[in-house]
């Protein structure tokens, strides 16, 4: 069964889950990245601070889908914001994938203290209408970020990346992107692995005759959130994006959101992330 689409604000369509690839090692990259194609995946979330962009280009190159068939996304990292030096840096990030055009870039933090988000959004904005990227977004923005990317440039994100998963359900995030029509991506959607032993998403498995990772990911699927899961593992990446062939109910929806917990967060804050 293939990966649904998902569109976005501004037309683009992105497969609702992908392979997050944080953590790969570059000459590890390719060979992975093409075992996901072999598997179904085709969208691979990389960013320029992993330093693995010339191995997924790789994968990519070498594999037997064309290019026109995979959506990539990458991020700009933090000590690049600005206006020239985004423009420098996302000539780099295509650079070493390889591509004339990038589907989807994200500012990947907002930084506050440094406040050069909302030049970095306008470099961004140039490059979306150059052609250059299909689709711009972000990635760890507060809703008090977005409101004001909107209100000094008028151009709304396509889609934030934030860090989401049944401990840390980002409600009040989710009701400012769907205020603004933004859509959610997940990062680090399986809790970085912490949340597969949970007593009550293995109960939930076993109905199904699947995994707590793959409840967890059908989870974020009904919520019609996107997903991009990391895995190495071919097995694992095989079973993460066998999740379209079974549904949970009401009440099992009801049971994950109930895990959700205020202590929940395992990444930085992005209020007071500096780095
Ligand atoms: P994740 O929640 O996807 O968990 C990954 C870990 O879970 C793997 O290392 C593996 O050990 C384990 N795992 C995966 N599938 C499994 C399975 N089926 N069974 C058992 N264990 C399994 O964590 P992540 O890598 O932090 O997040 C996913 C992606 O999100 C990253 O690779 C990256 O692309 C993105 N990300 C973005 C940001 C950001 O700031 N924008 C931050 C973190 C991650």
């Amino acid at each position: 069964m293939s990966v649904p689409m998902i569109t976005l604000n501004d037309g683009t369509k992105i497969p609702q889950l992908g392979l997050g690839v944080w953590k790969m090692p570059d000459d590890e990259a390719p060979g992975i990245v093409m075992s996901a194609l072999n598997n179904g995946y085709r969208h691979i979330d990389t960013a320029a601070i992993y330093g693995n962009e010339l191995g997924v280009g790789k994968g990519i190159a070498q594999s037997d889908v064309a290019r026109e068939d995979i959506f990539v996304t990458s991020k700009l990292w933090n000590d690049q914001q600005g206006y020239d030096e985004t423009l420098r840096a996302f000539d780099e990030s295509v650079g070493k994938l390889g591509f004339d055009t990038l589907d989807l870039y994200l500012i990947h933090w907002p930084m506050p203290a440094k406040d050069k988000f909302v030049e970095t959004w306008k470099a961004f904005i140039r490059l979306r209408d150059e052609g250059r990227v299909r689709a711009i977004g972000v990635s760890n923005f507060l809703p008090e970020n977005l409101e004001r990317l909107v209100d000094e440039t008028g151009v709304t994100p396509a889609l934030n990346q934030v860090e989401l998963h049944p401990r840390f359900q980002q409600l009040s995030q989710r009701a400012a992107h769907a205020k603004l029509g933004i859509a959610t991506e997940c990062w680090s959607p399986l809790g970085q692995g912490e949340l597969l032993t949970e007593p009550a998403l293995i109960e939930i498995a076993s109905r199904y005759g699947k995994s707590a990772a793959q409840v967890i990911l059908r989870w974020e699927i009904q919520l019609g959130l996107i997903t991009i899961p990391k895995s190495s593992n071919h097995d694992r990446m095989r079973e993460n994006i066998s999740v379209f062939d079974f549904e949970l109910t009401m009440e099992e929806m009801a049971q994950i959101a109930a895990l959700d917990s205020k202590d929940g967060r395992i990444g930085p804050d992005p209020a007071t992330a500096d780095f």
